[in-house]
Parts: structure tokens; C-alpha cells; sequence
């Protein structure tokens, strides 16, 4: 236990939030000491996917929307530095999503989203059934079109991770084993602790953070010699992706089972099962590897990023990304900074604050 750690900011919890927040204050000089309890069974930011899905799963929230498309393009545009200053490779793979309509009555509605998403200023394609070869000549799914969107990319968000703590490292965080933080004054806190943040938050008195666990399984594959381009959504089954070196990537479950990490046998064959109704390309390769993580999820589904008064510290909180953390990591991790400096965030996120929620 560190009684009272010579640092400006303290950072519950080194997820991708945690690690992007860290990045940016220490960028700006800031003192940040970092509290994480990594080896906790089901950390959502080492379990997810890393698509960069900004579009392909359109959100109805204007606020949320907007969110999105610009924490996708602030990770495009911020990874070939981030490479640079650390030698991690994240794996970024510009090669956008495809989502394939399976059932004739949702050809409209995608057709409408497709017009809107234009109309924002965003780039979306209709494939026609008999083009989807054309881009996805592996797979083999009866549809009736799709959308191809050309900027939801991907990225292997473990390594995104590590390459934020580990620039954020080298310009002066450091990493505390535990502190104690019922003196008042010090450091401002911010709670950047996914799925257990009601948990720490309790621990700092402030009210309920409604956030809770919804766990997501995924199926690895041994290395693919074929070829899948882009991040493929099959309606209502799940999706796929090939990382470079040719693993796939296949998720994913949605489940209220509280804190339970431990991936179960009929998901596993279920999500197997897609992947080879979908490829049958893919029947040499062998799924030995499944996983599962906590989304953290508010009851609207959307993130917290607010500065509340604890009983003793200014702090921030940053969490309930849900199903979209890694595409909005690195401008969350902006606005966490900005709050926790006590500057307006560049984003308005009146929409994000705490108090839309009766606490
Ligand atoms: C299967 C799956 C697939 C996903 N796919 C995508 C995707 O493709 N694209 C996307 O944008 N999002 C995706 N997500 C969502 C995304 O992973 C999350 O929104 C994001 O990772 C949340 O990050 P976080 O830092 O808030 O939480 P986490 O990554 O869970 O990190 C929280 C950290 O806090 C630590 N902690 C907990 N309690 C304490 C404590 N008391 N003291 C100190 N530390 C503590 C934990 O150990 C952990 O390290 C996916 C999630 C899952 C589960």
C-alpha cells in the first residue's frame, strides 16, 4: 500500500481507458501514478476484438454517434505515432466491414442507414448479392446484399494497450501497487475501472455507478493460409475478422452471467459453427483458443465521462463503454485528461454525465 504517492493524478484501472487517459496527461507533464489489477479474470480491453466500428453498428444516439466516428478517426490518425514512439505494432488493418443481410425485411431499413450515414458526411457502399464475391471471395453466406464500410477498420487492441502504457512509461507514469486514498486532498482520481467500477467508486464515496457486467466470448483460430479482408458481420450470428498472420478472430456472445469469465462449451461451438458455415474454406484450421471479457454496461448503454466530487478527491470517471471502448479509447482518454486538468473536454459531453442517471 502506497500511503500517499507523489503523483497529480491517480488512474484506478489500466484497461484501454485507464491506459489512454495515462497517455494523454503524461504527454502534458502531469504527475500520473496507475493502480490495475491486470490479472483479473475477464478484462474487457484484452478480450475484445478491436474493430473500430463506428458506423456498421449504428447507434441512435446523435451524441454517441458522433462520439464514435471520432474516436475512430483519432486512432487511425494517432497510430502511426504511437508505433513510431514505442516499436508496438497495434496490427491496424485498413480494410473496413462488411455486414451481409440475411433477412429480406431489414434491406430497407439498412438501405435507410446507409442514406443516412451519407447524408452525415460518412462513407458507406451497397453490395448488390452477386458483389459480395467480388470483396469476400472466401465467403459463403446466402444474403441478400450488404453494406461495406470502408473506414471501420481493426486493430489488435491488447497490443493498442501496451503501446499506450508503455509511451505513457516512458514519459514519467508510474505504476502503484495499491493506494490509500481516505486522507482528503491529494491527487485527483480517476476511476477507469470497466466493469468493477461501482465497486470503486463505492470505495471513493461517490453515489452508485450504474455499470455491469455483460460478458463476451470469442474463438481463435490457428493461422488461416486463406484470405478474409475485411471484418465480416453475418446478422444475428456474429462476426469475423483474420489478424495479420492469418488467425481469425470470432465473437461474440452477449451475456448477463455477473462476474463469471470462464467461456463455456456451447458458445464456443456455436461461434466455431458460424465460422465454418460462413468459410468453408476454413476446414483445416482448429479453434483451440476461446476467451471471455466484461463489457462495462450503463442502462442506456452509453459511456460515463464526468467529474463528480468523492469524499475526498475530484474525481473523474471514465467507464461504461459497453460494446464501443476501443474505438473510442484514445478521445475518451482526451476527455478524461481534460477533466481531470478541470478543462472542457473538445467534445461536449454533457450527454455522458453521471447525473443523467437517477444516483
Ligand atoms: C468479447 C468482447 C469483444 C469486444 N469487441 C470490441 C470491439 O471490437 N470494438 C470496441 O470498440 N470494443 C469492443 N469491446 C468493448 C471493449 O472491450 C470495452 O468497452 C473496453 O475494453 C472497456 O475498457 P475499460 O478500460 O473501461 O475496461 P477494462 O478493459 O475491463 O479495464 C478495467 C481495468 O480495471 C482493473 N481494475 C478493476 N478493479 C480494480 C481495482 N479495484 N483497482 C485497480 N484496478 C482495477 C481491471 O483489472 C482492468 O485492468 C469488446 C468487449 C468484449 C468483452
Amino acid at each position: 500500500m502506497t500511503p500517499r504517492a507523489n503523483v497529480d493524478v491517480i488512474i484506478i484501472g489500466g484497461g484501454i481507458i485507464g491506459a489512454a487517459t495515462a497517455d494523454q496527461l503524461a504527454a502534458r507533464g502531469v504527475r500520473v501514478g496507475l493502480v490495475d489489477r491486470a490479472s483479473n479474470p475477464g478484462v474487457a480491453s484484452t478480450a475484445a476484438a478491436g474493430i473500430l466500428a463506428a458506423q456498421i453498428e449504428p447507434e441512435r444516439d446523435e451524441a454517441l454517434k458522433r462520439l464514435l466516428v471520432v474516436g475512430r478517426d483519432r486512432v487511425r490518425s494517432a497510430v502511426p505515432e504511437l508505433e513510431a514512439d514505442t516499436g508496438v505494432d497495434v496490427e491496424l488493418q485498413a480494410d473496413g466491414a462488411l455486414y451481409l443481410i440475411r433477412d429480406e425485411a431489414e434491406v430497407e431499413h439498412r438501405r435507410q442507414i446507409a442514406t443516412t450515414q451519407r447524408a452525415e458526411g460518412l462513407r458507406v457502399e451497397w453490395l448488390a448479392p452477386e458483389e459480395i464475391p467480388k470483396l469476400e471471395p472466401e465467403i459463403s453466406v446466402e444474403s441478400f446484399g450488404g453494406l461495406y464500410f470502408p473506414d471501420d477498420h481493426r486493430l489488435n487492441p491488447t497490443r493498442l494497450r501496451e503501446a499506450l502504457l508503455k509511451r505513457a512509461t516512458a514519459r514519467g507514469m508510474v505504476t502503484l501497487d495499491d493506494v490509500d486514498l481516505s486522507a482528503p486532498g491529494g491527487p485527483t482520481v480517476v476511476v477507469a475501472a470497466g466493469a468493477w467500477s461501482t465497486e470503486v467508486a463505492r470505495g471513493l464515496g461517490l453515489p452508485p455507478i450504474p455499470v455491469v457486467p455483460v460478458r463476451g466470448q470469442i474463438v481463435q483460430s490457428t493461422p488461416w493460409d486463406g484470405r478474409l479482408r475485411s471484418t465480416v458481420f453475418v446478422r444475428s450470428l456474429g462476426y469475423l475478422l483474420q489478424r495479420k498472420g492469418g488467425r481469425l478472430i470470432v465473437g461474440s456472445s452477449v451475456e448477463m452471467v455477473g462476474f463469471d469469465a470462464t467461456p463455456t462449451p456451447d458458445v464456443r461451438a456455436s461461434l466455431e459453427k458460424m465460422a465454418r458455415g460462413a468459410l468453408p474454406g476454413i476446414r483445416g484450421i482448429s479453434f483451440p483458443d476461446t476467451w471471455a471479457g466484461f463489457r462495462p454496461m450503463t442502462p442506456d448503454m452509453m459511456p460515463i465521462l464526468d467529474a463528480v466530487d468523492g469524499n475526498a478527491h475530484r474525481v473523474v470517471v471514465a467507464t461504461g463503454h459497453f460494446r464501443s471502448g476501443i474505438v473510442s479509447s484514445l478521445i475518451s482518454g482526451e476527455i478524461a485528461a481534460a477533466l481531470a486538468l478541470g478543462e472542457s473536454p473538445s467534445v461536449d459531453v454533457t450527454p455522458f454525465h453521471l447525473s443523467r442517471f437517477d444516483v
